[in-house]
């Protein structure tokens, strides 16, 4: 149980106390503990009621509440309010733009209490018959049943990647730490992971079989598994899981063959032959043994997509990717000045306690009122303190930016003479996200010629598993960047890893640099880095090619450099 944990199970609650139509003073109660918890950096486990109870925003009833969830992982009331709703509408409650007044209209009126009934009855038209629906909401509800439900049992590869390493770990405490090892889409490091898979090195496949059958919270399909194969899933959270039982003898061949993407299986490599040939031509003795034989240079796991690598590998042209450790600052980060959580100098401090050398700041611009966006005495109250922080926390800096709104017609979001206070400007979309790809193009292409964009933010404005981006023509924009010497972020946020590692590549050959930022609101997310490097590397990222690889000095040569080509 942690504090994550225990918001998940109070906003659960609120769902139901407005699904209930319970006293609205409660339900801004439970709100109010939720806010508290969600920006403080207290830890609930560590607390005893009285403490809980002195904490701004937490009362009597609801430290209670949360001291019985660390206990039980539950409490009364909320069993309660459980035990009165249908099972199925808790799935019908996750979908997307449906609140709770709709929800209790559609249970109460047409006895609707799963989500496959709710498409029935939108399917039938009484949805949009219902006083307050219409058609358009009917049209709205269909759009989030079919996206959720081609979303089921899909997982940032985030969210899931912990549960992954545990299990690992304890498949190597059965097995043997060189027996076992990851394969799949896992393996190469995808953004969306559907399945976990492994490759179990062994001489003995209905030993291993039971054995597998003897961990904790996992079930076979027995219909779906060979003598080859476990087929399954983890009960919780419910993913499917697949464990490869082979002999020594085959183990690197499939090894190879399972780390790898249909795609690259079926790349030509020598001779006629396809990477697959390769793969199975003779027992292997190590991956690398199969591609020296080849006659070309190792192809990492992750690289095994179809894309580029086939032929780079072949002509001995694989870059040396980039790791979390050549990365020397951190930029596009947001502070209280805007929506971030936390103040200027505590996301300083941070940064400079986890090694980096600089950060760069980049609080939402003046058009982004909902985030607080920064108008010009806001943004001369933060360069002031810029730089008073930078006098204290010298030799690490903080480089001025911000994340200028691109508006609709794609010009930004300050007058030139207040663009150029800035060292670098991070040009993104934010808001009528509706476009087709000629406009949104036109749209990005236009803050691309301004002279004063510095990098292009999360490019297609995407949500993995939430909404997808806005069309863009990736090829053009990635032209223009080239033309106008703008950098490319990679959005390291998991649930956005935008621009898209299948455009890296082409970013790369075109020289295009790219930075990779976390895009924190919040000190302790930085750490989102490291999946903004995960995909980095697909894409073939190098150090060299990275913006926020370089250096303090190299970054504020950069950024200088850039702003002496603006014409004034
Ligand atoms: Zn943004
Ligand atoms: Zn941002």
């Amino acid at each position: 149980m942690d504090n994550k944990s225990i918001i998940k199970k109070l906003k659960l609650t609120i769902q139901l106390m407005e699904l209930h139509e319970e006293n609205p003073f409660k339900i801004r109660s439970y709100q109010s503990a939720v806010i508290t918890i969600d920006r403080g950096e207290i830890s609930l486990m560590e607390m005893n009621p009285e403490e809980l109870q002195k904490i701004n925003g937490i009362g009597k009833s609801i430290a209670e509440v949360i001291r019985s969830i660390i206990e039980t992982g539950s409490f009364p009331y909320l069993e309660e309010m459980l035990s009165n709703t249908p099972e199925g509408l808790l799935e019908v409650m996750q979908l997307k733009g449906l609140g709770p007044k709709k929800i209790k209209t559609l249970w109460k009126e047409l006895g609707i209490t799963s989500t496959h009934e709710l498409m029935e009855a939108c399917q039938s038209g009484q949805v949009a018959d219902l006083k307050g629906f219409g058609k358009k909401t009917q049209d709205t509800i269909i759009a989030a049943l079919e996206f959720q439900a081609s979303n089921l049992g899909k997982y940032l590869y985030a969210e899931i990647e912990e549960l992954a390493f545990q299990l690992d770990g304890n498949l190597k405490e059965v097995f043997g730490e060189n027996n076992v090892v990851r394969v799949g889409d896992f393996a190469r490091n995808l953004e969306i992971i559907s399945n976990l898979e492994w490759l179990i090195k062994t001489e003995n496949r209905s030993e291993a079989n039971t054995k597998l059958n003897e961990f904790e919270g996992l079930t076979q399909n027995y219909r779906l598994s060979s003598p080859f194969t476990w087929n399954g899933h983890l009960n919780d959270p419910e993913i499917a899981l697949t464990f490869r039982l082979y002999p020594e003898e085959m183990f690197v061949n499939e090894f190879l063959i399972r780390t790898s993407s249909p795609e690259h299986l079926n790349f030509p490599a020598n001779d006629g032959q396809t990477m697959a040939h390769i793969y199975r031509k003779k027992a292997y003795t190590s991956p690398e043994e199969a591609y020296e034989e080849a006659g070309m240079q190792y192809i990492p796991t992750e690289l095994r997509e179809g894309y580029f690598e086939v032929e780079a590998a072949k002509e001995h042209k694989l870059p040396k990717l980039v790791e979390n450790e050549d990365l020397k600052g951190i930029l596009h980060n947001h502070s209280t000045y805007s929506d971030g959580k936390h103040s200027l100098r505590e996301m300083a401090e941070q940064c400079r306690d986890l090694g980096y050398e600089y950060l760069g700041i980049s609080d939402h611009s003046q058009t982004a009122v909902y985030a607080g966006g920064l108008d010009v005495a806001k943004i001369e109250r933060q360069h002031q303190e810029i730089e008073e922080l930078n006098k204290e926390l010298a030799p690490f800096k903080i480089f001025k930016g911000i994340e200028s709104d691109i508006l609709g017609d794609g010009s930004l979001d300050y007058p030139d003479e207040v663009l150029a206070k800035f060292d670098f400007i991070v040009s993104s979309i934010h808001s009528v996200l509706n476009m087709d790809t000629q406009k949104a193009t036109a749209r990005l292409l236009r803050a691309i010629q301004n002279p004063y964009t510095t990098i292009l933010g999360h490019p297609t404005g995407r949500l993995l598993l939430r909404r997808d981006g806005y069309p863009i023509d990736h090829k053009t924009i990635i032209d223009a960047c080239a033309k106008h010497n703008v950098a490319i972020e990679i959005n390291a946020n998991p649930w956005r890893l935008d621009l898209d590692w299948r455009w890296v590549h082409y970013a790369l050959t075109q020289n295009v640099m790219i930075a990779i930022n976390p895009d924190s609101h919040d000190k302790n997310t930085y750490n989102h880095m490291h999946y903004g490097v995960l995909v980095g590397r697909k894409g073939g990222l190098s150090k060299d090619m990275t913006l926020n690889a370089l250096d303090k000095n190299e970054m504020e040569v950069y950024f200088e450099k850039r702003k002496a080509t603006i014409k004034k």
